[in-house]
């Protein structure tokens, strides 16, 4: 079996394809092209795409993608229950359509099928996902004064202040929620958390602006791919003002910010030693 090729990353939100796998038990199936973009198992930020496969006549509800591997020995593992990171040795990386309510019989090997992803919800993930990196990325040019040693740069060239203290990131429709770790490593590595508490309120509204700077550029988003399969490498790139950025990253993005009205973050630091960072975009009208 082949790796899942995946067209998501242009945009995609329909296609056809052969099935090529049928797991009954775990209500899964593979094909061998989609559209639908999977959580990724090893950094679960954003949800799969939920949507249709449609087989003649018989329509069934995809109620979400996920990844999926099938070992050398063809044992089939889906989503959380693959026991290795994401392109690990000795397996066959996919993507899985799990099917709500049993898997119609005329969905067998072979069949050719047609993939429809819920287009309005996967907007409303890209935007979520674009506004996460943004924010991100406007945080820590906010937070640059308060490192006392140097430590390793972002895109933009600040303190990486997401790489050091990023632990969860949770992408949703046209928002996100990112925790930060403030603990006694950061504030060894240079970190003035003292000084970021006491100035949470203002450095929250410079965030503000940036990002209503950004949005205002209009600036084009896009996602680079390396290869046709879901394994191959994926980045994020967004042309600002300050210069082209880009990481590594699996998601689903905006083509533009100018399909952007806003994006806000509010700063939580109710408890001192962890960060909650809430992301809102409101998408442009039309
Ligand atoms: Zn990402």
């Amino acid at each position: 079996m082949q790796s899942t090729r995946v067209t998501f990353p242009d945009g995609s939100t329909t296609g056809e394809g052969e099935v090529l796998l049928v797991d009954r038990d775990a209500s899964v199936v593979v094909v061998d092209v989609t559209p639908f973009h999977p959580e990724d198992h090893t950094w679960p930020d954003q949800p799969g795409d939920v949507g249709s496969l449609v087989s003649g006549d018989v329509r069934a509800t995809v109620s979400e993608a996920v990844m999926a591997a099938v070992s050398d020995e063809g044992v089939l593992a889906v989503g959380g229950d693959i026991p290795v990171k994401r392109g690990g040795e000795g397996w066959t990386w996919l993507v899985g359509h799990r099917i709500e309510g049993g898997i119609p019989e005329q969905v067998a090997v072979g069949a050719p099928v047609t993939l429809e992803v819920d287009a309005g919800r996967r907007a409303a993930l890209s935007r979520g996902h674009t506004a996460c990196h943004l924010a991100s990325l406007a945080l820590d040019a906010v937070l640059a004064d308060l490192w006392r040693k140097q430590i390793g740069t972002d895109p933009l060239g600040n303190p990486d202040f997401e790489g050091r203290a990023n632990q969860t990131s949770r992408i949703h429709a046209d928002g996100s929620v990112d925790e930060y770790r403030l603990g006694k490593s950061l504030r060894k590595a240079g970190f003035d958390s003292e000084g970021f508490a006491a100035s949470l309120a203002e450095r929250e509204e410079r965030i503000n602006e940036q990002l209503a700077s950004w949005v205002a550029s209009a600036a084009a988003s896009c996602v680079d791919v390396e290869g046709p399969r879901i394994i191959d490498r994926r980045s994020w790139r967004c042309e600002l003002p300050e210069g082209e950025v880009g990481f590594l990253c699996g998601g689903t993005h905006v083509h533009s910010l100018a399909e952007f009205a806003s994006i806000t973050v509010s700063l939580d630091l109710g408890d001192p030693q962890l960060l909650v960072m809430t992301t809102r975009a409101t998408p442009a009208l039309g």
